[in-house]
């Protein structure tokens, strides 16, 4: 029986013409074997570049955002020169490109024009990366002979909620629509190459994901389609014991649960949408990260339902470089009500994210870690709103790192923290703020930047996670 597998290709996957050639090979001799669905994030660079232009139109730098649209248009056509060899099949790629560079063209013009954007035409604007790249890899495909379609999220029947930037679907509406459109295409006998990253809220305006969204496109028309398994296609071989850049010999991961995944997928080398797992939790379907390049490895498998003895593993070590850490202090918010939801509130009211929380038991302080980009707004808006009130001081640490030691296996084992705070000692460390959620999935703590790699080096090496994972794993 044919097995249905939704694979998505990300941007640094669709960077040169062999890269496309190379795929459409792999995806054309695949899908004599099973039926394949693709989705596709913007070619390499491209969401950048069009965000970039928001961000020159916003500066009212018109003339910047016009020769930033101009060079997009030009490497697409040069990109789509170079990947298709068939001279009719290259010229009805470049017919069909340039209905969306006339459009893209006139979007920016009407933009600049206004000399402001909005949530909405941002969302938009961006959704241009995919709906090119889309083209090029369907006809891609079409080159080897293989007969293929592409089609945007929004027209494969994504309905969002009308949350720009940050949408989600609904899933019900999208489960019909989609199952509808890309099952018409499978039943045609083609390939559907599906743009990732958005969709489009009920009154029909586009809507995206938020970045990285195009790993979320995956799992929602993996559910919708009712597949197999999904494979997450990448520049890495799968999921790590270590960045490997940092440890040596850290090793590729076999097998992570779901839950473990979603730790893992804010840090590491492979980051993957937060929100990925989200339309899976209920359907269970297997899902892979794979390499692009290297498709004799079949990468690591994330599950639903791990095996025992690997449900007892700890898995990785990881970093989120380049954070900051607030420390607010205050005697009155000792048995105070309602301080830490005014404190969160003035935080999401900013716009900021905070990524990690910790309380004294005093309740005298609590601490906050935040992206350094968000740090300038989070001091801004405590000190603006509540400083003086329910605060008395907040100290600041610029460029600190939460390191994470994640897996199943410290659930309910006695001395793991023993074990990982006595090898950060060792290697003289001042750990600043720990966090452990009662899940015990993860173990958290925060150091100075400068410390990061040796504490994850340190970590790697005491809890042993290339032997352990070596041992379990294969
Ligand atoms: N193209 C989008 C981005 O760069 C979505 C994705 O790549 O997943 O964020
Ligand atoms: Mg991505």
């Amino acid at each position: 029986m044919k097995v249905k597998i939704v694979i998505k290709y990300g941007g640094t996957s669709l960077s040169t013409a062999k890269q496309i050639k190379d795929i459409a090979g792999f995806v054309s001799d695949n899908s004599k074997k099973n039926d394949l669905v693709v989705v596709c994030s913007a070619i390499k660079g491209t969401t950048d570049r069009l965000i970039e232009i928001s961000a020159q139109v916003n500066r009212g730098n018109r003339a910047c955002a016009k020769q930033t649209v101009t060079q997009l248009i030009r490497t697409h056509r040069r990109l789509a020169r170079q990947t298709i060899t068939d001279l009719q099949n290259r010229n009805s790629l470049l017919d069909s490109l340039k209905d969306d560079f006339v459009e893209l063209t006139e979007l920016v013009d009407g933009i600049v024009l206004l000399g402001e954007i909005t949530p909405r035409s941002k969302d938009y604007l961006l959704s241009f990366g995919e709906r090119l790249s889309i083209k090029i890899v369907a006809h891609a495909i079409a080159d080897r002979g293989t007969r293929s379609q592409s089609i945007t999220g929004s027209d494969a029947g994504i309905v969002t909620d009308s949350n720009f930037g940050e949408s989600k679907p609904l899933m019900d509406t999208t489960t019909l629509r989609v199952s509808k459109t890309i099952g018409k295409i499978l039943a045609g006998g083609m390939i559907p190459v599906i743009g990732g990253f958005a969709g489009a809220d009920q009154h029909g305006h586009i809507t995206t994901f938020g970045r990285g969204g195009s790993d979320y496109t995956a799992t929602i028309i993996g559910v919708c389609m009712q597949a197999d398994e999904i494979w997450l296609m990448t520049d890495v071989d799968g999921l790590m014991t270590a960045d490997p850049s940092i440890v040596k010999d850290a090793i590729l991961l076999r097998e992570v649960s779901y839950v473990e995944a979603t730790e893992m997928a804010l840090f590491g080398a492979k980051q993957i949408h937060p929100r990925t797992f989200e339309p899976l939790l209920t359907k269970k379907i297997l899902m892979r990260v794979r390499s692009t390049s290297n498709t004799s490895n079949p990468g690591t498998l994330i599950t639903p339902s791990p095996s025992t003895w690997e449900e007892k593993t700890i898995k990785c070590v990881s970093v989120r470089r380049h954070n900051g850490l607030v420390d607010i202090r205050s005697g009155n918010m000792v048995g105070a009500r309602g301080t830490a939801a005014k404190i969160f509130s003035t935080l999401a009211k900013a716009g900021v994210n905070i990524t990690m929380i910790s309380q004294s038991p005093s309740e005298s302080s609590i601490s906050v870690v935040v992206n350094s980009t968000d740090l300038d707004g989070a001091i801004n808006a405590l000190e603006t709103e509540l400083l003086g009130g329910i605060i008395k001081r907040l100290e600041v640490t610029v460029d600190v790192a939460v390191v994470a030691l994640i897996g199943s296996g410290m659930r309910g084992t006695v001395g793991i923290a023993a074990k990982v705070f006595g090898a950060v000692a060792r290697h003289n460390i001042n750990v600043a703020m720990i966090a452990q959620g009662s899940s015990e999935l993860d173990l958290a703590f925060v150091v100075k930047d400068e410390d990061a790699e040796s504490a994850v080096m340190a970590l790697h090496e005491e809890c042993e996670l290339s032997s352990i994972n070596q041992r379990f794993g294969v």
